[in-house]
């Protein structure tokens, strides 16, 4: 049977990290695509439980309290969090479960869930391409944006944490790449799977 994987995306808010899962999602397999829960506000067009969970800070502090979240973060002064029950589920039907999360999130995920994870950054060629993007973008007020760039300087220093770099210039050539990235964590065994493997080997001589 096909065994559970994380694979966890990070990178600039603008950086095309949705754009590439759409452009890649019939070519990457079966995945679970794991659905934050937001104190943000919904942006236009986006709809609560296919993009975020919305919720109140109230609502989000109470499930931090009964330990609902596998990590979560402030990301813009905004609380971000990855429910742990759904993961479990998907990992238990052996499916890749896809994360787009922040530095900290990964950190998080990688300190609880290392032997099972890989991980990739995605980001614009440079920080003004990243700039236009989020200007083209629409959907986020001067302020917001200025704030999200602020981050994004930030964010870059963290590249050499991840596994893999996917440079988006253009959507065709970041999706392949993703496409490889996915198929590389979903052959990623944990440390309990190498050692049933080596036991096995060993005992068939
Ligand atoms: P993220 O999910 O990382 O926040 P999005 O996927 O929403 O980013 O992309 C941000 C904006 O940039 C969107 O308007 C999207 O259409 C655009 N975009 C994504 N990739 C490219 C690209 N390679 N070239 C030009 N624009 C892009
Ligand atoms: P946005 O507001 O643009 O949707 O997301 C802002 C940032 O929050 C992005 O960097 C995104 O990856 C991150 N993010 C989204 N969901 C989560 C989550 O569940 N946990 C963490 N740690 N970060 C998240």
């Amino acid at each position: 049977m096909q065994k559970g994987a994380i694979l966890v995306l990070s990178g600039p808010s603008g950086a095309g990290k949705s754009t590439i899962i759409n452009a890649a999602s019939e070519q990457i397999g079966e995945y679970y695509f794991s659905i934050s829960t937001t104190t943000r506000k919904p942006r236009t067009g986006e709809e609560n439980g296919r993009d975020y969970f919305f919720v109140t800070k109230d609502a989000f502090e109470e499930d931090i309290k009964a330990g609902n979240f596998l990590e979560y973060a402030q990301v813009h002064g905004n609380y971000y969090g990855t429910s742990l029950k759904p993961v479990r589920e998907a990992l238990e039907r052996g499916k890749l479960v896809i994360f787009d999360i922040d530095v900290q999130g990964h950190r998080l995920v990688r300190a609880k869930m290392n032997d099972i994870t890989t991980s990739a950054f995605i980001t614009p060629p440079s920080l003004d391409a990243l700039e236009q993007r989020l200007r083209a973008r629409c959907t986020d007020d001067e302020a917001v944006i200025v704030n999200r760039i602020n981050n994004a300087k930030d964010e870059i220093t963290a590249v050499g944490e991840y596994d893999f770099t996917i440079i988006n210039d253009t959507v065709e050539l970041a999706a392949k790449q993703f496409v490889i990235v996915a198929k590389a964590a979903r052959l990623k065994q944990s440390t309990e799977d190498e050692e049933k493997f080596v036991t096995q080997w060993l005992a068939n001589n």
